[in-house]
């Protein structure tokens, strides 16, 4: 059967590689994504509004927190998380980013180093969209250096007393429980914070030009006493928090892909429609090259980030592998969004179509989770074995 130019975008037919479930899941984010997010996602961006009511209905598909086992999650498998980041980013990077900050950022933590009590109270909440987290790390003066964070947690007798300020950090403002990583006398631990603390306020960032879909925010810690019991019992050290980032930024592997493709095909379907100069605009031999480069390009990130999905199920992956799919794969799809508003002229700057909202929302993704900058001197040092951080 001959492909469709869209159906090209998938090349090499990496897709084959999936089981029947992951091929579902991926089936069943696409749809969701077409109906109920893309009609809505251009009035939310302008709005810097994330669309609440959608919750329930991304719970429902189990996407929260759908890599763990247990305790109400989906236990799907890592390339079927992968696939369903991919599907959601091809609707908007805020989207994606919801799904990974509760699952990944916050919902991982507390499977990975929480206690039994800890799971069991909070994760099937958290399965369910009932209780929203938020991962606090970056703090306004330390971002890509988190080890040299200034938030500080203190012992006073069975509770621990937090004072601090942690900056642009996904869903604060609307989320019930904070992830809070910080500094004590015996090194880095994390706790599990309720939002309505006292002592703790948060405040959503208002100016953002990017990620404008997803709220983003700052919050305050005060004297904020928690209890020994809400302290991740096995999280002892910085690797504990940036584990949780390893699984974050494997998502934004694949997510990258579907931002790329979804641009590549939008520029595509619109310069075969639009003639100019009496023919479509695809059939001029500039942007023939244009698409055969942006469609190389996606194939060899959608290479890489399936890549790592079977690296992650054969419990192969490592930090260094995770870094050159995210520095990649971000790269690909700025540079294919950025082409691909230029390929659809003046419309291509309006919310009408997507490039230039998933050219605006890369510039958060490349800079989050470590940026280009810091996964490449993660490959340097993995290359070289001489850390160059400093
Ligand atoms: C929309 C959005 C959502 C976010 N969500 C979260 C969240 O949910 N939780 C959270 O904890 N954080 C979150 N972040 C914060 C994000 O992780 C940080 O912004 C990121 O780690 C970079 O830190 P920074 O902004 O302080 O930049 P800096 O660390 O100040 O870096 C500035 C520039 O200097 C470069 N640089 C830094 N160190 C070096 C070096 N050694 N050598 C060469 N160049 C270097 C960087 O690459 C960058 O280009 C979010 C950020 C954004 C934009």
């Amino acid at each position: 059967m001959s492909q469709t130019p869209a159906s090209l975008s998938d090349f090499y037919e990496m897709d084959e590689v999936l089981s029947d479930e992951e091929t579902m899941i991926r089936d069943t984010v696409a749809t969701f994504v077409a109906k109920e997010w893309d009609p809505i996602v251009g009035d939310h961006f302008e709005a810097g509004t994330f669309p609440m009511e959608l919750i329930p209905t991304i719970a429902d598909m189990g996407l929260l927190g759908m890599h763990l086992d247990g305790y109400g999650c989906a236990g799907a498998s890592a390339m079927a998380y992968g696939v369903a980041c991919r599907e959601l980013e091809a609707g908007d990077s805020g989207l994606r980013s919801f799904v990974s900050v509760q699952g990944s950022l916050c919902m991982f933590p507390i499977w990975r180093y929480g206690s039994t009590e800890q799971k069991e109270h909070w994760l099937p909440r958290m399965a369910a969209g009932e209780v929203i987290g938020c991962f606090g790390l970056t703090e306004p003066d330390h971002g890509s250096d988190p080890a040299s964070m200034t938030t500080r947690a203190v012992r006073r007798g069975d509770s621990w007393i937090l004072n601090g300020a942690k900056r642009w950090i996904t869903n604060a403002g609307l989320a019930d429980l904070a992830i809070v990583w910080a500094n004590t006398d015996d090194g880095f631990r994390g706790f599990l914070v309720p939002t309505d603390s006292p002592g703790f306020e948060a405040r959503k960032i208002q100016n953002k030009l990017s990620l404008r879909a997803s709220v983003t925010g700052e919050f305050y810690m005060d004297d904020v006493e928690v209890p020994e019991s809400m302290r991740l019992p096995d999280a002892l050290s910085i690797g504990a928090p940036l584990s949780c980032l390893s699984e974050a930024r494997f998502g934004i592997a694949f997510g990258a892909v579907g931002v790329a493709r979804c641009c590549y095909e939008q520029a595509l379907s619109y310069q075969l429609e639009r003639p100019q100069f009496g023919k479509p605009l695809a059939g001029f031999q500039i942007s023939q090259i244009k698409f055969a480069d942006m469609l190389t390009d996606i194939t060899n990130a959608n290479l890489q980030a399936m890549r790592l999905g079977q690296l992650k199920e054969q419990h192969r992956l490592r930090p260094h592998h995770i870094s050159m799919a995210k520095r990649h794969n971000c790269r690909v799809a700025i540079d294919t969004a950025r082409t691909a508003r230029a390929m659809m002229g003046a419309n291509g700057v309006s919310t009408e179509y997507a490039p230039m909202r998933h050219a605006a929302n890369m510039e958060s993704v490349m800079t989050y989770e470590g940026t280009e900058e810091i996964h490449g001197l993660i490959l340097g040092q993995q290359i070289t074995n001489i850390p160059a951080f400093r």
